[in-house]
C-alpha cells in the first residue's frame, strides 16, 4: 500500500511549498515543475521565488498534452535536469504527466492541484489518451499533496464542478465492485469501498455545492483526495472507477476531442449506470445540477449517436473489469431507451 506521506490543504498554502518539500526530504536541492502555460504565467514567478528561499533550484516545463508521445518527449527533457523531485502543478493534465514521468524516472512526485477537477490529484492512476484509444495506467501515488484552496476556488467553475461529477461516480463504481465480488468472485476491500462511497456522499448530501466558495471547495478537495487514497488502499482503481468511467472512456473514443471534461462525462455516466443499478437516479441528477455539473449529452456537445455508440462499446474497452454492463447485451435500442429514460439524450 503506497499512500501520500504529507497532505496540506488550506488558504494560501502555496507560500509553504518550499518548507513542504523540505519536510518530506530536507536534502532536496533541485526540482522540476510541470504545468500548463496559464498556471506558469500566473504562479511561476511566485513558486520559483518560494523555492529559491529554501535554496531549491527549479526548472519549469510546460505540459503539452497527456499523450504517450508527450510523456516521452518531456521525460527526456526532465531526465537531463536530474531533479530530486517532480512537481505537477495544474488541473489534471500537468499532475497526470508529472505522475507518469516521475514513475518512469523513479522519482518522488508532489501533486499541486490548481482546480478540483478529478481524483487523480492523489491517486496512483493516470488517464492517457493513447495513439488509438484512451485508457488508464497505474503509476504511483504522490509523496505529497499541496492544495491551496484560495487558488482552487478561483479556478473556472466548470473545472471544479467536473470534480463533483468524478466524485459522484464513486456511487456506481462501488456498486460495480460489489457486483464483481458477488458474481465474479473478485477481491473486495470494504474499507476502500466505504471510503470511496463516503467521498460521493459529500456531494449527494450537501444541499448545493458552491464550487466558487472556499469552504465548499475545501470539502470537495478533501473528498477527491480521500477517493484517490481509497484507490491507493485498494491497490487498484476499483473503488473509484466502474461502468461510469468505462462510459466516459468510450465517449472519448467515439467522439471528437471536444466531449466534455473527464468528471463531466463520468457524472453523466453515473446517471446512466445508476439507472441500471436501480439507484436513486433523480437524486444523482439533482446533486450534479446543484454543483453546476452537466446532466445531459447536449451540455458537453455530444450527440445522440455518440452516446448510444459509447454505451454499446463501453464494456468492450475493458472486458476484464466486471461491471453492470457485463450483465447486459447492450444494443442500440437498449442504449437509446436507457439514455432517454434519464434525459441524457
Ligand atoms: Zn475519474
Amino acid at each position: 500500500m503506497e499512500l501520500p506521506r504529507k497532505i496540506l490543504i488550506g488558504e494560501g498554502v502555496i507560500s509553504r511549498l518550499g518548507s513542504f518539500i523540505m519536510d518530506i526530504n530536507d536534502k532536496v536541492k533541485k526540482v522540476s515543475l510541470i504545468s500548463g502555460s496559464v498556471v506558469r504565467s500566473r504562479s511561476g514567478e511566485v513558486c520559483s521565488n518560494i523555492l529559491k528561499e529554501c535554496r531549491i533550484a527549479n526548472t519549469w516545463h510546460i505540459a503539452p498534452s497527456a499523450t504517450i508521445d508527450a510523456v516521452i518527449k518531456l521525460q527526456h527533457e526532465i531526465e537531463v535536469n536530474s531533479p530530486d523531485f517532480l512537481i505537477g502543478i495544474g488541473g489534471g493534465r500537468s499532475v497526470d504527466l508529472a505522475k507518469m514521468i516521475s514513475f518512469r524516472l523513479k522519482l518522488p512526485f508532489i501533486s499541486v492541484p490548481t482546480s478540483a477537477s478529478h481524483d487523480g490529484i492523489s491517486s496512483p492512476f493516470v488517464s492517457i489518451r493513447g495513439r488509438d484509444k484512451p485508457y488508464s495506467l497505474k503509476a504511483h501515488a504522490p509523496i505529497g499533496v499541496l492544495a491551496d484552496t484560495e487558488i482552487i476556488s478561483k479556478a473556472p467553475e466548470r473545472l471544479n464542478a467536473s470534480g463533483c461529477g468524478d466524485l459522484i461516480g464513486k456511487l456506481t463504481a462501488v456498486k460495480d465492485w460489489e457486483l464483481a465480488r458477488d458474481e465474479n468472485d473478485e477481491y473486495f476491500g470494504t474499507y476502500a469501498a466505504n471510503l470511496a462511497h463516503l467521498s460521493s456522499r459529500i456531494i449527494t448530501d450537501m444541499p448545493a455545492v458552491s464550487v466558487g466558495k472556499e469552504k465548499d471547495i475545501r470539502t470537495v478537495v478533501e473528498a477527491l483526495i480521500s477517493a484517490g487514497v481509497a484507490s491507493c488502499i485498494a491497490g487498484s482503481s476499483r473503488p473509484c472507477s466502474g461502468s461510469e468511467h468505462l462510459f466516459s472512456h468510450a465517449l472519448e473514443y467515439v467522439s471528437s476531442i471536444n466531449c466534455g471534461l473527464h468528471g463531466e462525462r463520468v457524472g453523466i455516466g453515473t446517471i446512466l449506470m445508476s439507472k441500471l443499478h436501480g439507484l436513486n437516479t433523480e437524486s444523482i441528477i439533482r446533486a450534479l445540477s446543484n454543483a453546476g455539473a452537466p446532466t445531459t449529452a447536449r451540455e458537453i456537445k455530444v450527440n445522440e449517436r455518440e452516446v448510444i455508440e459509447a454505451l454499446t462499446i463501453a464494456q468492450s474497452l475493458r472486458p476484464d473489469r466486471y461491471t453492470i454492463l457485463s450483465k447486459i447485451r447492450m444494443d442500440g435500442d437498449i442504449a437509446k431507451s436507457l439514455a432517454r429514460s434519464v434525459n441524457v439524450i
